[in-house]
């Protein structure tokens, strides 16, 4: 596969000259943001953004300090102090008008995203669409955030629950979901009356200065500025200062569990709030009975999109020992047959892109020699890709865990973010699920089965089924609908964000008596007189 060797040299400048990608800027008003320059820049306070697929520099982001971090905070204090005056119904209106921002310019976000992180095309467009549908979801919850009225034990008394706003919203986002991640956060914020202030990962501030410029200037032109803010700095300079800061009452932070261990006990010593979403290490069981070719094309999908850069990525595969020679047999086919697919996420042939940059490709490396030390036998992959580019590209790697007892196999217990699949076979339903379950982390889980009573055994309301916040059956583990409450347990930090009632996270509960009785009552029948 050829990638575009049109791109400038690192020492000199920019982005410009890669086909298209002006007239991208352009569109996105980059280039007339006084944070990016399309000519190099040195000195600390520019960090240079790269393109994964060809490591050359796309542009130089000017980063924040300490002092534009201590602006924006109190800024952000006094917008959180007009916008939740205004009724959550306007505000979803906002909201409205910020997602059909987000449909106009749909191509030309996701297009950032292939450019800037190297996800492949439909994967790019397909994150914008995420950001349009967690709007149009916070749109119709801005006509509900509902509170309960309880009976009292008192006559002539009401006990209400309200939820009021918040206040100012600490937003962290991974790399890998560069913009969707900051929407579902803020699209939920701006409805429940916060203001948010999203620290975007350095390796992706480019789609973060695009995307939080629309939000804001739509919300702007509406009356509404500084709903919407950005800090773009370094984890000492910014991040730490961020979630240290008492003037934000929650942080939301998504990324590697070695950033949520500092981030959770930085916030709980300031007995603040924090939703922590993390790392995954998510298994597909393929069950005796399950549908062969759904598994397969589910198991490929789940291990190999997004170049296995996904929280939710199938890490490891238990497949069941009678059907586990034609599954393999068939899945060493499959993933033979990607070779010719790898390359340059813009292509519509390409399914699989880049590595986010050189140092993940010594990760996989490492992984896939640790794998072989330990008795795995590689049975595809498990190298660079051969592409006519410099970037990140390696190969889907397929490696089957040793024959032995308890299958040990510790690399497989870690969270390496490139497409390797591990596959391990099982003799009882009981054991799959209870190695499944045996890793730090709890995201992500899926079962391939036609039987209803192994479905439900996956399921079971026992809890002794899948120990992830997302359990699957046949249906894979990678993605999620934003319906639906996205998050997991252990290790992935136990937040829960997007769908179902992960608004609760961005509000606070009130809960208030009203006596119109005339009478003093007293709870519990307490008398004082
Ligand atoms: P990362 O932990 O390196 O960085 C994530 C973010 O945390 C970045 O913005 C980074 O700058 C920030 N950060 C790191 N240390 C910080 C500190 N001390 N203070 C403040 N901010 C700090 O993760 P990454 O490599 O960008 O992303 C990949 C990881 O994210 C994987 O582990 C993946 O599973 C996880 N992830 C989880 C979810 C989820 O919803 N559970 C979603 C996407 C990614």
């Amino acid at each position: 596969m050829t990638i575009s060797s049109s791109q400038s040299d690192r020492a000199g400048h920019a982005v410009s000259s890669l086909e298209g990608a002006d007239s991208l800027f352009a569109r996105l008003g980059l280039d007339r943001d006084a944070r990016v320059s399309l000519t190099q820049r040195q000195g600390p306070q520019w960090a240079m953004t790269e393109n994964p697929s060809t490591g050359q520099p796309l542009a130089w982001v000017r980063l924040d300090e300490a002092a534009d971090f201590e602006r924006q905070a109190s800024e952000a204090v006094a917008s959180f102090k007009a916008w939740r005056t205004v009724p959550a119904p306007s505000r979803g209106l906002v909201v409205r008008a910020i997602g059909d921002a987000f449909r106009r310019h749909k191509a030309d976000l996701g297009e950032l995203i292939s450019l800037e992180v190297g996800k492949i095309r439909s994967e790019g467009q397909g994150e914008i669409q995420e950001i349009v549908d967690i709007a149009d979801f916070a749109v119709g919850l801005s006509r509900q955030l509902p509170g309960l009225t309880l009976p009292s034990e008192r006559a002539g008394h009401r006990l209400i629950e309200q939820w009021l706003p918040l206040g100012v919203v600490g937003v962290i986002s991974a790399f890998n979901f560069p913009a969707a991640v900051w929407a579902w956060n803020a699209c939920l914020a701006a409805v429940s009356g916060d203001v948010t202030i999203w620290k975007p990962s350095l390796l992706a501030p480019l789609t973060a200065i695009a995307c939080n410029r629309i939000a804001d200037e739509v919300a702007t032109s509406m009356g509404h500025p500084g709903v919407f803010r950005l800090v773009i700095g370094t984890d000492q300079e910014v991040g730490e200062r961020m979630i240290a800061d008492r003037r934000l009452p929650l942080i939301s932070a998504t990324g590697s569990c070695r950033m949520g261990r500092r981030v959770g006990q930085v916030v709980a010593q300031r007995l603040g709030r924090s939703l922590l979403e993390l790392g995954g290490n998510n298994a597909c069981i393929v069950h005796e009975d399950a549908d062969l070719d759904l598994a397969l094309a589910s198991t490929v999908f789940g291990a190999v999109g997004t170049a296995g850069q996904r929280c939710t990525t199938t890490r490891r595969l238990f497949v069941h020992e009678k059907v586990a020679p034609a599954f393999i047999a068939r899945l060493v086919k499959a993933y033979r047959s990607l070779s010719t697919r790898i390359g340059d996420p813009r292509d519509e042939a390409t399914l699989i892109g880049p590595l986010i940059n050189a140092q993940a490709v010594k990760q996989f490396e490492h992984a896939v020699s640790a794998a072989r030390q330990q008795g795995g036998r590689v049975l595809v992959g498990g190298g660079r890709a051969t592409t006519n580019a410099l970037g990140h590209f390696v190969e889907p790697t397929l490696i089957v865990a040793p024959d032995a007892p308890g299958s040990a196999l510790p690399i497989a217990d870690e969270e390496t973010f490139a497409p390797i699949l591990y596959v391990f076979t099982y003799r009882s339903l009981d054991d799959a699920i209870e190695r499944q379950n045996a890793v730090d982390q709890g995201l992500s889980s899926s079962i391939f089965t036609e039987s209803m009573r192994v479905s439900e055994r996956f399921l079971s309301p026992a809890g002794n089924g899948s120990d992830c916040g997302i359990a699957n059956v046949n249906c894979g583990t990678s993605g999620a609908e934003i319906g639906g409450a996205f998050g997991g347990e252990k290790d992935t930090g136990g937040g829960r964000e997007s769908g179902s009632d992960s608004w609760k996270a961005y509000m606070r509960r009130q809960t208030c008596t009203i006596n119109f009785s005339g009478k003093l009552e007293l709870a519990q029948g307490i008398r004082f007189e």
